[in-house]
């Protein structure tokens, strides 16, 4: 069986930058389940995966454009120091805004800091080293919920 739309795919993977740093990994965890073709993973995966079956093993590299998307200036933002009420603040940071997005620290000057608002991996070029574990039929109710019930996926 082929990974096409609305298959269920089991995925182990890992995930390394152009310098070859592991961003992420499945290795020692459950691999990863999902659904095919309705956005539970980035673009970029989901072509290269296409068409794959079970036990293919492939590398897979992913464009910014079809990953966490470029990094957009006007998500980096100059904040007074003053606005984080006397808490230590370096670089690495992490804060979540009033509107629910996270923004890392980038840099802290003497009294505003720079954030930026864009996802972590937005701008990165995205190295896959993946192995198919498991496809099959995804069933109407995850076709609907939009998501894996069962091993791997939700519990409800
Ligand atoms: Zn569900």
């Amino acid at each position: 069986m082929q990974i096409t739309k609305h298959k269920v795919a089991a995925i182990h993977y890992t995930l390394t930058d152009n310098s070859g740093n592991i961003l992420d990994s499945s290795s020692g965890r459950e691999p990863l389940y999902y659904i095919q073709g309705i956005g539970n993973l980035i673009l970029g995966m989901e072509e290269g995966l296409e068409g794959k079956k079970k036990g293919d093993k492939l590398q897979i590299k992913v464009a910014p454009e079809k990953g966490y998307g470029v990094k957009d200036p006007a998500m980096v933002q100059q904040v007074p120091l003053q606005a984080f009420g006397g808490e230590k603040v370096t670089p690495g940071m992490k804060f979540q805004t009033n509107q629910g997005h996270v923004v890392t620290v980038t840099s802290v000057e003497a009294e505003t800091v720079t954030v930026d608002a864009n996802h972590e991996l937005a701008g990165v070029e995205l190295n896959f080293d993946v192995e198919v574990m498991e496809v099959r039929d995804a069933s109407a109710e995850e076709i609907s919920h939009g998501h894996v019930h069962g091993p791997g996926g939700h519990h409800h």
